[in-house]
């Protein structure tokens, strides 16, 4: 489960920068190719000037065919959001989560009845969650107790409406001002070579920027982390075709 979480997460960090690459240079070359438009009204006309021109509109356009191909990769990875019952989602993975982080530490959720459904990608969601509870884990060599929990809140100012927050707790070694400062940073890692990819809160905090929400992490040395991902709640209206998942849902059990 470590590969491949580790695998999921260079995807993930791939994608986004392949994306974010691919749309500047496009923008480059779409720049390029106006300014090559402009120059050809004005050349004199001389054939081999023309040619050249040619052969740097063509180079152009060619760039911009392979970052057309490179945004549909990055494409690939958007994410599909929808109304997500967050207690039926954990309660679904627990064992999967139990299993990737092995025995030495147990999972406890608590989940109060009756909470909205949240706005969020279900797959991206757990790829988040592992990524969580394997964090909880290494904080904690000596074993312990990581709590899966999830409350209803309100939303910060900017905030459309009111949100959920699902939280993932440890007693573990927590992390001091500098680390917390950082630890959202693709690539940012405590964890020494080939055993973290400094990927995991950057997905998650991703994800849960992308799904119109946040990631929150309280952590002091020696006293545990929590981390915090607000979510929006699924309004019927924002469920598109998805509706018919919503007004009739009763409170899990
Ligand atoms: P990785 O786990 O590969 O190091 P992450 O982005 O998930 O990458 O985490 C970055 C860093 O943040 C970790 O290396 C660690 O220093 C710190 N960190 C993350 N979660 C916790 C936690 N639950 N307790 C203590 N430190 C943490």
């Amino acid at each position: 489960a470590q590969a491949a979480l580790a695998q999921a997460q260079k995807m993930e960090a791939v994608g986004q920068l392949t994306g974010g690459v691919a749309h500047d240079f496009n923008n480059l070359l779409m720049a390029v190719l106006g300014s090559l438009e402009l120059l050809r009204k004005r050349l004199p006309d001389d054939p081999r000037l023309l040619r050249l021109l040619d052969n740097a509109v063509q180079g152009a356009e060619r760039g911009a065919a392979l970052t057309q191909r490179m945004l549909a990769f990055a494409r690939r990875q958007e994410l599909k959001p929808e109304p997500v019952d967050l207690s039926r989602l954990v309660r679904d993975m627990t064992d999967l989560l139990q299993r990737s982080i092995g025995p030495s530490v147990r999972i406890e959720t608590r989940f109060p009845p009756g909470l909205p459904p949240a706005l969020v990608d279900a797959h991206q969601l757990e790829l988040a969650l592992l990524n969580l509870v394997v964090n909880a884990r290494d904080a904690m060599p000596e074993g312990g107790t990581v709590t899966i929990a999830a409350r209803a809140g309100e939303g910060e100012p900017g905030e459309a409406g009111p949100m959920l927050c699902l939280s993932v707790t440890d007693t573990g070694t927590g992390m001091d001002a500098a680390t917390l400062a950082r630890a959202q940073e693709p690539f940012f890692t405590t964890k020494g070579v080939g055993k973290g990819t400094g990927l995991g809160l950057s997905m998650v905090h991703g994800l849960a920027a992308q799904s119109h929400g946040r990631l929150v992490l309280l952590s002091r040395p020696g006293a545990g982390t929590t981390a915090e991902i607000w979510l929006p709640v699924a309004a019927p209206s924002a469920a598109g075709a998805g509706t018919e998942a919503l007004p009739a849902r009763r409170p899990a059990a």
